[in-house]
């Protein structure tokens, strides 16, 4: 569920300006507390956003002994 949220989310990001949501990601900085800081420029009119992105790990039940 809350990956699928997440998901969700981060492809509903649009343009406030133009509405479009296709992004160029300039720049990608993790930060302390395990999220990722991205730089998006949008490429239509070029309007610059910043998201904040948090990065979930890997399921458990993956791991194998
Ligand atoms: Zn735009």
């Amino acid at each position: 569920m809350n990956q699928m949220r997440n998901k969700r989310d981060q492809a509903g990001i649009a343009c406030p300006k133009c509405g479009c949501r296709h992004f160029y990601t300039t720049h990608t900085e993790p930060l302390r507390d395990g999220r990722l800081r991205r730089r998006k420029m949008c490429r239509y009119c070029r309007r610059r956003i910043v998201t904040y992105e948090v990065v979930l790990p890997p399921p458990s039940s993956q791991r194998s002994p």
